[in-house]
């Protein structure tokens, strides 16, 4: 097994940094000139911001304390020992590129879905769902536990397939800006949207997840293409409120006290005791007839993804 190439990883870092921050200004600007609810107070937009991007540095330095040469150096590691299930099956190279980047994006999906169900993952991922408003710094408001858990799957997934370093290095970085676009506060005109959602998650597909109406929550899970959502039954186009009065957020008393939290608190809380009113009730777990547990609310009443949808 060879190490993996250094400047493989250090052209990874400055191609991914450079794009992020390419697309971190350029969507801010656009959500200044198209925005599609721009109504958040100046005060509160400060206090999201420094909370998001306090989070995004804290991801950034435990991700790279923790696996420093990220996912294309996992790639690079599978690659040289020739293993993994493409190799196995004699998958022609030229198809392991698609066929890694597509399946990557599938897990990232299963992955997403099993931070909403699970309970103990829910109370990391909350943390995400906690923002009272959407605009590009949201698609980097994640807990970094989050972060490693999704970066140690990623890796898994990478070993088991064999993907190829060159598809782990185009789909991180689609993810990275597939995850600011579908933040934005950016109003691309209801129909370039619609048509867009058909294939990739867009900002109005996306907002429908950021719902405080849990079944709305617990719906359109994609990152990159919509085909999961639609494939497994958790599509779900427009919020029952309509884009413009829907709630943001979710639909418990302690979302409002810790959806104006600093990053040190917000770091801390999944590992606090869950604050009364909290949604920290798996409600397909409570419709299951599992018990409660002492002082939650499972919010709004449980009820089953709506089949189809798409
Ligand atoms: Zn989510």
């Amino acid at each position: 097994m060879m190490p993996p190439s250094f400047d493989i990883i250090a052209a990874e870092a400055l191609i991914r940094g450079s794009v992020f921050a390419v697309l971190l200004a350029g969507f801010a600007l656009a959500e200044r000139r198209w925005p599609r609810r721009g109504r958040t107070r100046k005060l509160e937009r400060r206090r999201r911001w420094v909370a998001n991007l306090g989070l995004a540095l804290a991801d950034t330095l435990v991700l790279r304390l923790v696996f420093p040469a990220a996912a294309v150096g996992a790639a690079l590691v599978a690659e040289a020992s020739g293993a993994g299930l493409f190799a196995a099956i004699g998958l022609p190279a030229w198809a392991t590129v698609p066929a890694g980047f597509v399946l990557l994006d599938l897990a990232v999906w299963a992955q997403h879905l099993v931070m909403h169900r699970v309970p103990v993952l829910w109370r990391l991922h909350r943390i995400h769902h906690l923002d009272m408003a959407l605009d590009v710094t949201s698609g980097l408001r994640f807990h970094p536990v989050e972060i490693l858990l999704s970066m140690a799957w990623k890796i898994a997934v990478i070993w088991l397939l064999g993907v190829p370093a060159i598809a782990v290095l185009a789909f991180e970085v689609a993810l990275n800006a597939a995850s600011l676009f579908n933040h934005a506060d950016l109003n691309l005109g209801a129909t370039v949207d619609r048509r867009l959602a058909r294939l990739i998650a867009t900002p109005d597909w996306h907002r429908v997840h950021h719902s405080a109406v849990r079944r709305e929550t617990d719906s359109n899970y994609a990152f990159f293409f919509t085909l999961w959502d639609r494939l497994f039954g958790t599509a779900r186009p427009v919020p029952a409120a309509g884009h413009d009065a829907m709630v943001i957020g979710l639909d418990d008393t302690a979302a409002a006290r810790d959806g104006r939290a600093g990053p040190a608190a917000l770091l801390l809380r999944p590992f606090m005791a869950p604050p009364a009113g909290a949604s920290t009730v798996n409600p397909h777990k409570a419709a299951a007839g599992l018990p409660a547990a002492p002082g939650s609310d499972p919010g709004t009443p449980a009820q089953p993804l709506r089949p189809g949808g798409g």
